[in-house]
C-alpha cells in the first residue's frame, strides 16, 4: 500500500461521501435533521430573546433608544423562529426546514452584529457582554449548520462583512473595537472546523444507519429484497393501485425439481443456481418492478402498472430466460426450469389474497407439468 492510498483512505474515513444510490435518502435524512434542529433552536430563541430584552431593561433602565434598537434587531430572528414553529405545525414534511434554519441563523448573526454596533454607540453599552454573545452565537449557529463549510458564507459572511460598515455608520472608530472582535474572530475559525466535523459525523451516522437498513431488507445470498422488504413494497403498490386505479401483478415462482440439484451436486451448487436465478429475474423485469426471495427457492415478483396480457408476457419472458440457457455452476452448466403463478389485483383484493391466488396458480403450473405459467382466476 502506498502512502498516497493510505492517505486517501484516511481522508475517506474522516470525510466520508455518500454514494449516489443513497443520495435521495440522505436528502431526507438531512431534511429531518434540519427540522429537528430548527424547531429546538426556534423554541430556545423565543425564550431567550425576550429574556435578554428584559435584562437590557434592568441593566440600562434609562436608555430607551438602545432598547428600541435592540428590539428591532431581535425582531427578524423572532419572526423566523415563529415561522419555523408555524410551518412545523402546518406542514411537518415540506422542504422548508433547511432554508428557514439558514435564514434564522443568518438573522441571528445579523442581530448580534447589529446589537454589538449599537452598544458601541450608546455610551456605556457593554461591548464585552455583546462580544461574548457573539462568540456564543457563532458556536450555536455552527451546531445548527448541517451541511458543512458551504453554509459558512451564507450564515457568517454577510453579517461579518457588514460589521465594519455598521460601526462606521454609527460613528464608532474601528480601532476601539478590535479587542472585542479578536475572540469572536477566533471562534469563527473554530466554528468552520466544528461545522465540517458535525457535517461529516452526520454523514457517518447516516451511512451506518443506511447499511443496517439495507442489510435488514436484503436476502444475503442473492442480494434480492427479502420477504419483509417485499411485504412493504406490496403494501405501497396496493395503496397506489387503489389511489390511481392501476393494477399490479404478483408472480410467484418456484424452481422445478430443485431437490434433485441439491441431491446430485450439493447445497453449494444449489446456492449458485439461486444466485444466478436472482440475476435472471432482475434483468427480465423493469426498474419499477420488484423481485424478492420469498422463501428457500420461491421468488415473488411485483409487476407495476400492468394488465393481464402485459403481465402474462412478463411471466413468459422470465420462464424463457431460465429455460433457454443452462445455469453456469462449479459442477458445470445445469439445465434449470421454473414454474410460475400469476395473479392481478382487483378492487376486492388485499395483498394477501393476491398472494394466495398467485400461490394457487403456481400449484396449478406444477400440476400441469412444470416449466410453465398459469394465470389465477
Ligand atoms: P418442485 O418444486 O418442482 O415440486 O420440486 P422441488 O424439488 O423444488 O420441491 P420442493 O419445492 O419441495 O423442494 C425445495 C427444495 O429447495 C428443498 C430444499 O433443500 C431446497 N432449498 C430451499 N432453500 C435452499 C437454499 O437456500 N439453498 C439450497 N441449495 N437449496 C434450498
Ligand atoms: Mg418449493
Ligand atoms: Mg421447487
Amino acid at each position: 500500500m502506498t502512502v498516497g492510498s493510505s492517505a486517501r483512505r484516511l481522508m475517506a474515513m474522516i470525510f466520508p461521501t455518500v454514494p449516489a444510490a443513497w443520495q435521495a435518502d440522505f436528502e431526507t435524512f438531512q431534511r429531518q435533521l434540519a427540522r429537528r434542529i430548527a424547531v429546538v433552536a426556534a423554541l430556545a430563541i423565543l425564550i431567550l430573546l425576550p429574556a435578554f430584552q428584559f435584562i437590557d431593561y434592568v441593566i440600562y433602565e434609562s436608555q430607551d433608544d438602545l432598547h428600541l434598537h435592540n428590539a428591532l434587531w431581535r425582531l427578524p430572528v423572532s419572526l423566523a423562529a415563529l415561522g419555523i414553529l408555524f410551518l412545523r405545525w402546518k406542514q411537518p414534511d415540506g422542504a422548508w426546514p433547511r432554508p428557514l434554519l439558514l435564514l434564522m441563523a443568518f438573522a441571528l448573526m445579523t442581530m448580534m452584529v447589529g446589537i454589538f454596533a449599537n452598544d458601541k454607540v450608546f455610551q456605556g453599552g457593554p461591548a464585552d457582554y455583546t462580544s461574548q454573545g457573539l462568540i456564543i452565537t457563532i458556536a450555536a449557529v455552527s451546531m445548527a449548520a448541517t451541511r458543512g463549510l458551504r453554509d459558512i458564507p451564507v450564515i457568517y459572511g454577510l453579517p461579518f462583512l457588514s460589521l465594519p460598515f455598521l460601526l462606521i455608520h454609527n460613528g464608532v472608530a474601528l480601532s476601539s473595537v478590535t479587542t472585542h472582535l479578536v475572540y469572536p474572530a477566533a471562534m469563527l475559525v473554530v466554528a468552520c472546523i466544528v461545522v465540517e466535523l458535525i457535517y461529516h459525523s452526520n454523514i457517518r451516522s447516516f451511512m451506518a444507519n443506511q447499511q443496517l437498513k439495507e442489510s435488514a431488507m436484503t436476502d444475503p445470498l442473492t442480494g434480492l429484497l427479502n420477504r419483509r422488504a417485499m411485504s412493504k413494497e406490496l403494501t405501497t403498490a396496493h395503496a397506489r393501485s387503489l389511489r390511481h386505479e392501476v393494477r399490479y401483478a404478483i408472480i410467484m415462482a418456484d424452481l422445478d425439481r430443485f431437490k434433485r440439484v441439491n441431491d446430485a451436486h450439493g447445497h453449494d451448487v444449489g446456492d449458485q443456481v439461486l444466485v444466478e436465478l436472482g440475476n435472471r429475474l432482475t434483468t427480465s423485469l423493469r426498474r419499477e418492478d420488484r423481485v424478492s426471495r420469498w422463501g428457500g427457492e420461491e421468488f415473488l415478483m411485483l409487476v407495476q402498472d400492468t394488465d393481464e396480457s402485459a403481465s402474462l408476457e412478463v411471466a413468459e419472458k422470465i420462464r424463457k430466460a431460465v429455460e433457454e440457457a443452462p445455469f453456469p455452476t462449479s459442477a458445470g452448466p445445469l439445465p434449470i426450469t421454473l414454474s410460475l403463478g400469476l395473479a392481478l389485483n382487483s378492487e376486492r383484493d388485499t395483498t394477501e389474497t393476491v398472494i394466495i391466488r398467485a400461490d394457487k396458480a403456481l400449484y396449478q403450473a406444477k400440476q400441469n407439468g412444470r416449466n410453465r405459467v398459469e394465470l389465477a382466476e
